[in-house]
């Protein structure tokens, strides 16, 4: 079954993400992929195959947008890195993506150590 998975990164994070989604290429080609717009460009750039779309940037309201599809059932897992030292302009947006995942129980990776096992735990080979 293919799923819609939605990968956001913050800007120093960004380099994580592209190379943890090149590490897991074969997996995640097999399901649709959902960015804010700067990590979707990120991720396209490192990962050429894969299926990206975007929404808006996450200051300007694509937090809230992929936080939208959780709620309406669309997303399978939660790819999240976020800067956790610098400040970001759009905290509340983010906490309410947070918020909203823990809510309809979505599975969410915070940083790379956890995306692994998400994906060693068969998750994506469903
Ligand atoms: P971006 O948004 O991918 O457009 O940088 C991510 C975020 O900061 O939430």
């Amino acid at each position: 079954m293919s799923l819609k998975l939605a990968l956001v990164a913050h800007d120093r994070m960004k380099p994580a993400l592209a190379e943890w989604a090149a590490r897991h290429t074969a997996e995640l080609g097999r399901h649709k992929l959902v960015c804010t717009a700067t990590t979707g460009g990120v991720l396209r750039e490192r990962n050429p195959a894969l299926d990206v779309t975007t929404v808006k940037s996450g200051p300007l309201g694509g937090d809230q947008q992929i936080g939208g599809m959780i709620a309406e059932g669309q997303i399978g897992a939660l790819i999240f890195f976020p800067d956790p030292l610098a400040p970001q302009a759009h905290d509340v947006d983010v906490k309410a993506l947070l918020r909203i995942a823990l809510v309809y129980d979505v599975p969410c990776a915070f940083n790379p150590a956890t995306a692994d096992l998400l994906v060693a735990g068969g998750l994506l080979a469903r």
